[in-house]
């Protein structure tokens, strides 16, 4: 039997004429990390402020269940087994780490000494027992992260609603905070993650989900989702406007960016295909500057999805 942390049927959310979230479907299994991927703009965050209870869907949306409890008709419930960091984080840059953890255990009315031993233990798993007596304002990037997280934990939530944990970190930071999250699951937590990254949701999701459009594209593994994209593609680029044109006639199934003088054929990237591409450049007699065959990784997938409208969003026949 699955047991979902999450179930989501329809979800809706408008502001005004503007449709965010146009009937998503989110299926979390308890345990696992699941990514909400997409584009600056897509609805990530609308989706996990309605998740959490910190908007309302529209009155026509599908349920939405979160640790088993409905969030419009028992918010509370559902607030009582979430935790949330997100852009806009909870932390107080006046105040010391420590203050900020114990503010925390207050809210969630821990008695002061299971409060103190709490504040204690998770600034030292998230490595911040040195910095513990100094203004949060002084905390990096990373740190107020890292302190925004610990502070999420005080409650123990069993499921954990994490809004672009990485957006503006430096890579190393980065790597920290994949670490944690992955601790977090072993731990037994659920984790639902927004990322524009898909670097970050290869590396930790069970599941993804592209959100463009306000609709799901397309869900599955990191595996599932590459192969919706068989074989990659070959990328030219040119330096000369002139031969980037002759290429680009020749070539009619690439996509264009005509900034780059690049040109994008969706394909296996086999020797075939390599041999037919070059074929047709030597007919037209152009040569290009840079040449590189690519196997596919998500941000094919990603690209294929969500880009404009030069791209296919199905994957297109071999060029011949
Ligand atoms: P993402 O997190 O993927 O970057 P958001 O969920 O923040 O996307 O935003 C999705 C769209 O919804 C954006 O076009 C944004 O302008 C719009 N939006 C978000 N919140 C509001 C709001 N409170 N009022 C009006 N429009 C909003």
């Amino acid at each position: 039997m699955t047991s979902w942390a999450i179930a989501a049927h329809g979800l809706r959310k408008s502001y005004g004429e503007h449709t965010v979230l146009d009937g998503i479907d989110l299926a979390v299994e308890e345990g696992t990390v699941f990514a909400l991927l997409g584009p600056n703009g897509a609805g990530k965050t609308t989706a996990v402020r309605i998740l959490s209870t910190l908007a309302a869907p529209d009155p026509d949306s599908g349920r939405v269940l979160v640790g088993g409890h409905d969030v419009a008709a028992d918010p509370q419930a559902v607030r009582a087994a979430i935790g949330v960091t997100g852009q806009f984080s909870a932390v107080d840059g006046l105040i010391t780490g420590e203050e900020n953890m114990l503010l925390m255990a207050d809210l969630h009315h821990l008695p002061k000494r299971e409060g103190r031993r709490t504040a204690a233990e998770l600034l030292e798993r998230f490595d911040l027992t040195e910095a513990a007596a100094k203004p949060a304002s002084t905390y990096s990037g990373g740190m107020k992260r890292r302190l925004d997280l610990a502070m999420t934990l005080v409650g123990a939530p069993r499921i954990i609603f994490l809004d672009e944990p990485t957006t503006g970190l430096d890579p190393r930071s980065r790597r920290t905070m994949w670490q944690i999250v992955r601790e977090l699951v072993t731990d037994g937590a659920t984790v639902l993650l927004t990322t524009q990254y898909l670097e970050e949701a290869d590396e930790l999701a069970d599941r993804i989900a592209v959100l463009h459009d306000g609709r799901i594209a397309a869900e599955g593994t990191a595996e599932e989702l590459k192969r919706l994209v068989p074989g990659g593609h070959v990328r030219l680029r040119f330096t000369d406007p002139d031969a980037y044109r002759s290429a680009a006639a020749a070539l009619p199934d690439a996509a264009r960016d005509d900034e780059a003088l690049s040109l994008r054929i969706p394909g296996d990237a086999g020797q075939r295909e390599l041999r037919a591409v070059l074929d047709r450049l030597d007919a037209a007699g152009v040569e290009a500057e840079q040449l590189t065959v690519h196997t596919p990784d998500l941000d094919d997938v990603f690209f294929a999805l969500t880009g404009g409208a030069d791209v296919p969003t199905q994957p297109k026949e071999n060029v011949r």
